[in-house]
C-alpha cells in the first residue's frame, strides 16, 4: 500500500498534498463520465452528435492534470496543483453538460459548488473571485447560445429563473470563499510575525546586543552543558576570563562610540582567531569569557596568546591605527568532580594576578584532580 501511494502521490510532503487534490478531481471526473454514460444509455443527450466531443473533453480533464503536477513541472508556479486551471476546465465541462443534457441541469449546480470548493482552501482571494465569475459567466453564455438558437427542451423563462438562482448561490459561495481565503492570509501573516517575534525574543535572551556574542546567562547555560558532558565521561575544559586593559582610558580618550567599536571588533577578532569549538561570550562590560571544551591549560594558553599576537599585528579600529588594545586573561581548568563556582573563582583570581603582574598577559590556574587533592590533604 505504502509503495503504491508513493508511486501515485510521490514522496515529498508538499507534492503529496497537491496530488491528493488532483486525484480527488480525477475521481469527480470519473463519476461525471459514468453519469454521462448513464445519460447516453437513457437517450438524454439533446444533441447525440456532440457525445464523443463531450466525453473526450471530460477524459482529457480527468487525465491531463495528473502528469503535469506529478512530474513536478508545475512545482515552481504560484498555483502548483493547477487548482485555478482545473476549476476553469471543470466549469466549462459543467456548462457543456448544462447545454446538452436537460435532465442534468439541476445536479449541475451542486457540481459547480463542489468545483468552487476546490479553490476555497487553495486560491488567493483575487483568483477565487475570477473562478466564481468564470463559472457564472460560462453558464450564462451557454444560456444565451441556447436561447438564441432555440435549442430543443429549453424553456428560456424557466431556465432564466434557475440560472439566476444558481448565480446567486455561486456568488455567495465565492464571497464566503474569498472571506475565508483572506482570513487564512491574515492568519499566515500573524503566524509569520509570531515566529519572527519568538526569534527576536530568543536572540534578546541569549545574545549580547553590542557584540552579537552569547550573553552571560547563555554562557552559563553553555558551561553547565559542558559540565554535564564531563560527568557523562567527557574531557576537562578550560574557562578563560578576558578583560581589556585600561578600557576606561580608551573611552575617555577616544569617546564611548569608539569604545563600543573596540568591543565589537575585539569580539570579531576573537571569533576569527580562536578555534571553532571554543565559545566566547560577553561576561559584562569589557570582560569576556572563553569556554574551551576538551582543553587543558597549555592549549588554552596557546589560543589566547594567538589572539594577543593577532591584536598586536592589526589595529582593532581602522580609523585609529595608533590605538593598541591589549588584554589580561585568567584561565582555570575544570575537571571531573570540581565545583564550577570554584573554577570560575580561580579564573577570576588568575585574571587578578595577570592585572597585578603588569597586564597584557595570561595567567593559568590548573588545579589538580579533586580526587588527588583530597588524597594529598
Ligand atoms: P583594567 O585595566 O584594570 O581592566 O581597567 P579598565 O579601565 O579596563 O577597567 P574599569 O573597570 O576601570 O573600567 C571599565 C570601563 O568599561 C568602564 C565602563 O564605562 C566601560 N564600559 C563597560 N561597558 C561598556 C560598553 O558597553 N561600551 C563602552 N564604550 N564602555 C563600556
Ligand atoms: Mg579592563
Ligand atoms: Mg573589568
Amino acid at each position: 500500500m505504502r509503495r503504491l501511494s508513493d508511486l501515485l502521490l510521490g514522496t515529498e510532503p508538499l507534492l503529496r498534498t497537491r496530488m491528493r487534490f488532483v486525484l480527488l478531481a480525477m475521481l469527480l471526473y470519473l463519476c461525471w463520465i459514468l453519469m454521462h454514460g448513464y445519460c447516453i444509455a437513457q437517450g438524454y443527450f439533446s444533441m447525440p452528435a456532440a457525445i464523443p466531443w463531450v466525453m473526450a473533453y471530460d477524459c482529457i480533464g480527468m487525465l491531463a492534470f495528473y502528469p503535469l503536477v506529478r512530474s513536478g513541472l508545475t512545482a515552481r508556479q504560484s498555483d502548483p496543483a493547477l487548482i485555478l486551471p482545473q476549476i476553469l476546465y471543470g466549469s466549462v465541462a459543467a456548462a457543456l453538460s448544462y447545454a446538452l443534457i436537460p435532465q442534468l441541469r439541476m445536479p449541475l449546480l451542486q457540481l459547480l459548488c463542489l468545483i468552487l470548493m476546490f479553490g476555497l482552501f487553495n486560491l488567493r482571494p483575487g483568483r477565487l473571485l475570477f473562478a466564481g465569475c468564470f463559472a457564472i459567466g460560462t453558464l450564462w453564455a451557454m444560456y444565451l447560445v441556447m436561447a438564441a438558437t432555440g435549442a430543443p427542451h429549453f424553456d428560456p423563462h424557466r431556465e432564466a429563473i434557475n440560472l439566476a438562482m444558481a448565480s446567486i448561490i455561486l456568488a455567495l459561495l465565492t464571497a464566503i470563499s474569498r472571506h475565508h481565503s483572506r482570513m487564512r492570509g491574515r492568519l499566515r501573516e500573524q503566524k509569520q510575525q509570531l515566529l519572527q517575534t519568538a526569534d527576536q525574543v530568543r536572540l534578546l535572551a541569549t545574545q549580547d546586543p553590542l557584540t552579537g556574542l552569547p550573553n552571560r546567562q547563555h554562557l552559563q547555560e553553555l558551561i553547565e552543558r559542558e559540565c554535564k558532558r564531563l560527568e557523562r565521561g567527557g574531557q576537562p575544559f578550560s574557562l578563560a576570563l578576558v578583560d581589556l586593559d585600561h578600557f576606561k582610558r580608551i573611552n575617555d580618550r577616544h569617546g564611548h562610540a569608539n569604545g563600543d567599536e573596540v568591543l565589537r571588533n575585539f569580539a570579531g577578532a576573537a571569533c576569527a582567531v580562536l578555534r571553532e569549538t571554543d565559545m566566547i561570550g560577553r561576561w559584562g562590560g569589557e570582560e569576556f569569557l572563553v569556554l574551551m571544551p576538551d582543553t587543558t591549560l597549555p592549549a588554552a594558553t596557546n589560543g589566547l596568546e594567538r589572539l594577543r599576537a593577532h591584536l598586536a599585528r592589526k589595529p582593532v579600529v581602522h580609523a585609529l591605527p595608533e590605538l593598541s588594545v591589549t588584554f589580561s586573561a585568567g584561565i582555570s581548568v575544570h575537571r571531573l568532580g570540581g565545583d564550577l563556582e570554584r573554577t570560575l573563582e580561580r579564573a577570576d583570581r588568575a585574571l587578578y594576578a595577570a592585572k597585578a603582574g603588569g597586564r597584557d598577559r595570561t595567567v593559568g590556574d590548573d588545579a589538580p584532580e579533586p580526587g588527588r587533592l583530597s588524597a594529598r590533604a
